[in-house]
């Protein structure tokens, strides 16, 4: 058997990198604080309904989340290209005219902004396709607020569309992530299609976990510090867990696969590393009639009100919700704090404006309040992660024997995620850090 490595947490990061590492025949334990694998992606079945842990999709474009996963077994099913966007009383529809030429007219008609943002459109789209994911993520940045003006876009586009699309995504209306995550994001909704597995989202950690030798997952097991062991006769390092119930796990080496926050405070990183968290709230509806009926993103293009942006998952992945119902997804912005039932009012108060007194039949299901779903990718952050070598987060070594990985060491997405796990298990491979003797 080769090294004895603890991976601490089951999201993607970690099941990536025990995989590779348990198939170059390493002794790898998982130790998860919850009680299933998934970390951020998390799936709940409800009253026959598919529940996310908040609203996420995965981009059939990512290069190594495809090449890692067994995409035909997730039979995933596609949202259309393209938006709906309210503003001014109604829906207007921004389509992509490569993939659905039968909207292009209404699209050349959509008062979401002039002909030249959409010739703008199209130059963007251009500029991200000419370019790898990395390239895109390491060039020189600016705030993606920055960049979308940079580019030439009209206020009104950038509000009714650009503002709620990328919000949506990096959860912060202001835009100021920095322009290469945005550039990254365009190019793979570009290239391929947001689409849902049948199983849930949850059904990628559960494929990457199945993957792993029976008895390598450890659930209910919380990592609360990571020691080093003096070095002996035979080991010239190595390195120690404590778990919560004080107990200490010896390993050669150990990964940090946990969120960054959790992350910081078991490397003894916290305080000099900010980790700035994006949160986001998302509550479900059973709905028998919907008002829309296709697998389309609605945006709200409007700066008012809780709603950044909904859909009916269903449209696109049928198991979400029963035979003869419709699942809504309804996606609130991140700084909209208010007690559940005042954040619940206010939603279906606006739903109420935008689709009419049907709403009072939508059926509330479960909502799901998310404080750290991303790791904040503002312009501010990352230069400042890059000013500090204990956070430089591209090499997952951080000191002899312990590593980290996560998506806020690449990108904050699944893709990332995947990757992250991957690079932190070469490294460890190529024996950077070796604590054997
Ligand atoms: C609401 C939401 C929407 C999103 N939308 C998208 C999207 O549309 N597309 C996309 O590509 N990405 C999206 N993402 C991002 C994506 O889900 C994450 O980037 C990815 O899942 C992160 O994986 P990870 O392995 O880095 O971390 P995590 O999934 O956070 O895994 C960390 C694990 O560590 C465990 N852990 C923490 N502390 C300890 C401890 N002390 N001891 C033991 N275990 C511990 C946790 O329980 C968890 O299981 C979204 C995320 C959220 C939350």
């Amino acid at each position: 058997m080769g090294r004895s490595i603890i991976v601490v947490g089951a999201g993607l990061s970690g099941l990536v990198a025990a995989q590779v590492l348990q198939q170059h025949g390493n002794d790898v334990h998982v130790l998860e604080n919850l009680d299933r694998v998934g970390g951020r992606i998390r799936t709940d079945l409800v009253d026959g309904f598919l529940l996310d842990h908040g609203f996420q999709v995965f981009l059939t474009a990512y290069e190594q989340a495809s090449k890692t996963l067994d995409c035909d077994k997730l039979q995933l099913g596609s949202f259309e290209s393209g938006a709906l966007i309210y503003f001014s009383g109604k829906l207007h529809r921004v389509a992509d005219p490569w993939r659905s030429p039968q909207h292009i007219l209404a699209t050349a008609l959509a008062s979401v902004g002039s002909i030249w943002d959409k010739l703008r459109i199209a130059s963007f789209r251009r500029r991200v396709l000419q370019s790898s994911d990395q390239q895109l993520l390491k060039a020189k940045q600016t705030t993606a607020i920055e960049a979308l003006r940079q580019e030439g876009f009209s206020e009104m586009i950038i509000t009714r569309f650009f503002r709620p699309f990328f919000g949506g995504i990096f959860l912060e209306q202001d835009l100021k992530t920095a322009s290469g995550r945005m550039d990254f994001v365009f190019r793979n909704f570009s290239r391929g299609t947001a689409a849902l597995p049948q199983g849930g989202m949850q059904a990628i950690p559960i494929q990457l976990a199945n993957r792993l030798r029976p008895g390598t997952i450890h659930f209910n097991k919380t990592v609360t510090a990571i020691e080093s062991v003096e070095s002996s006769r035979e080991r010239s390092c190595a390195t120690s867990v404590v778990l919560s119930d004080g107990s200490k796990l010896n390993c050669d080496t150990v990964i940090v696969a946990t969120e960054q926050p959790a992350a910081n405070k078991l490397l003894g990183v916290d305080g000099e590393v900010v980790a700035k968290s994006q949160s986001t709230t998302c509550l479900y509806f059973a709905v028998t009639d919907p008002p829309i009926r296709e697998a389309t993103l609605v945006l709200n293009g409007e700066l008012e009100g809780p709603i950044n942006n909904l859909c009916f998952p269903s449209f696109a992945q049928p198991s979400y919700a029963p035979l003869g119902q419709h699942l809504a997804s309804v996606s609130i912005h991140g700084d909209f704090l208010a007690a559940p039932q005042e954040v619940l009012d206010a939603t279906i108060g606006q739903l109420r404006k935008w689709f009419g007194p049907d709403v009072d039949r939508w059926r509330f299901l479960r909502s799901y309040r998310i404080t750290h779903a991303l790791p904040s990718q503002s312009l501010e952050t990352l230069a400042s992660s890059s000013n500090n070598q204990d956070s430089n987060c591209n090499t997952g070594l951080v000191r002899p024997g312990v590593y980290r990985c996560g998506d806020y060491c690449e990108s904050a997405s699944i893709e990332g995620a995947i990757r992250s796990g991957i690079a932190v298990a070469e490294e460890v491979l190529a024996g950077t850090s070796s604590c054997v003797a």
